[in-house]
């Protein structure tokens, strides 16, 4: 096993990848921005290295700066955790190159599917579905961009190769609007990603977004976790996440999930990964892959009993898969709610003091967060302070208590979403599962 791993991230991630490292003996090295000394995990390292000051980029985005920490420190790996440099290829190449272990795939794979187009193209030629599209990026002539929109119908989404984060998009009605917004999108792509490629997709109009879980080794081994459903979005972010899929028949699942464990194979991929997909009339839609962990892992985690930081850190550490597809077994169902430090009204982040936090529990109750009493949360990253899940034999008994676990959790001094999860699992048609991935804008009136 990996003796010493730096953590490359923040907030509830970076507990969590300590608590999977204290599990397996290996130490830790939390690095964090002076923002963030008195963090959870800091406090509960082996060591710690302050990186920079709180802007991210001067800090959680500093490569350098945690390449050299992990010298210092002797680590052997890195753990990017989800966001920040977990997708950035550059840096999985230089962590290599500096002698240590990147817990994640190779530079090569992040690279590809860090570009939508070529992503797609890969994902075509393994036998996975995508959406009807351009087949390529979109050139500068306008005349053969219109024709690509006819061929295709409207409505059409344009998307920047470079895009992420839900961010670089723009859906388009009809034709009039088309060529204007094909400029505007490069533009921002360019600015945001700078990557000016874009290209131009069939829009679904109600589908679900339906992922299916990964797991490779360097061994030629790859196998599926089976499907998360994250239907339940806001302005493309993800709110409440769950696994199977509502109604999902199972002949599908077996399918999709071999033909994602199998383009593992053909790209040469190892570690954990996420395959999206849009999900409309029975009919799935590659979109991306995630090359990381994702925020909602231990969905899966609790139907399938795999640690999959666990198995992270041992694939990294070059162990073969410890166990075989047919061993993967799905048990009941299982729910996560983000919570985050936001007005649940307009959405505005809301940092500040945490004056009382009082953890749900209680069977098939799991908790996800680094806040504390009197933690501050601070205002310069990402509103979400944590998560809670819920399993349960049936999907009723996980909404159920994820009701009773939302309602036992207290958090004051900061405002957060917490309310607006309680009254979405109120809704006949989430109860009913299967909703797509606009109800929940069309339910806030957004
Ligand atoms: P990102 O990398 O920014 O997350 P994705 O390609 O995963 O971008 O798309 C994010 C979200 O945008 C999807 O979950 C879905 O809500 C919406 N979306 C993307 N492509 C389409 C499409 N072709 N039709 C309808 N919605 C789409």
């Amino acid at each position: 096993m990996l003796e010493k791993i730096v953590i490359a991230n923040r907030g509830e991630i970076a507990l969590r990848i300590l608590r999977a490292c204290r599990e397996l003996g290996i130490k830790t090295v939390a690095v964090y921005s002076t923002a963030d000394k008195n963090l959870k995990h800091v406090l509960l390292a082996d060591e710690s290295v302050c990186i920079g000051p709180p802007t991210s980029t001067d800090s959680y985005l500093n490569k350098a700066a945690i390449i050299s920490a992990a010298e210092v420190t002797d680590s052997v790996a890195i753990h990017p955790g989800y966001g920040f440099l977990s997708e950035n290829a550059d840096f999985a190449d230089s962590v290599e190159k500096s002698g240590f272990t990147f817990i994640g795939p190779n530079a090569k794979c992040i690279k590809l599917m860090g570009d939508k187009v070529e992503a797609i193209k890969a994902m075509k030629e393994a036998g996975v579905p995508t959406v009807p599209g351009s087949d390529g990026p979109l050139g500068d002539d306008p005349d053969e961009n219109l024709r690509i929109a006819r061929d295709i119908g409207y409505p059409v989404i344009i998307k920047a190769a470079g895009g992420g984060g839900g961010r670089g998009m723009r859906v388009v009605h009809s034709e009039p609007s088309l060529v204007n917004a094909i400029n505007l999108t490069r533009a921002e792509a360019e600015a945001a990603f700078g990557n000016p490629v874009v290209y131009m997709e069939k829009f679904l109009e109600r589908p679900r977004h339906i992922e299916f879980q990964v797991l490779a080794d360097k061994h030629g081994n790859a196998v599926h976790l089976g499907e998360r459903d994250c239907s339940m979005q806001r302005r493309h972010q993800k709110v409440i996440e769950e696994a199977p899929a509502p109604g999902l028949p199972q002949a599908l699942r077996d399918t999709m999930g071999e033909r994602c464990a199998q383009a593992c194979l053909e790209i040469g991929y190892s570690n954990a990964g996420t395959f999206e997909f849009l999900f409309q009339d029975n009919e799935f839609y590659f979109i991306e892959m995630n090359t990381r962990l994702q925020v909602e892992h231990p969905v899966t985690e609790l139907v399938t009993g795999i640690d999959i930081v666990r198995e992270q850190l041992s694939i990294a550490a070059g162990e073969p898969l410890s166990f075989t597809q047919d061993e993967v077994v799905m048990r009941g169902h299982a729910i996560e709610c983000r919570i985050n430090a936001e007005d649940p009204k307009t959405f505005m982040p809301s940092p500040g003091t945490v004056d009382l936090w009082h953890a749900p529990g209680g069977p098939g109750v799991r908790v996800e967060s680094h806040i504390y009493n009197g933690y501050r949360v601070p205002p310069y990253y990402d509103s979400m302070i944590g998560k809670l899940l819920t399993h349960g034999d049936t999907r009723d008994v996980a909404i159920a208590r994820m009701r009773g676990a939302l309602s036992e959790m207290v958090i004051e001094g900061i405002k957060t979403n917490i309310e607006l999860h309680l009254e979405i699992l109120q809704h006949g048609a989430v109860l009913a599962g299967g909703t797509d991935i606009h109800y929940l804008e069309k339910r806030l009136g957004l």
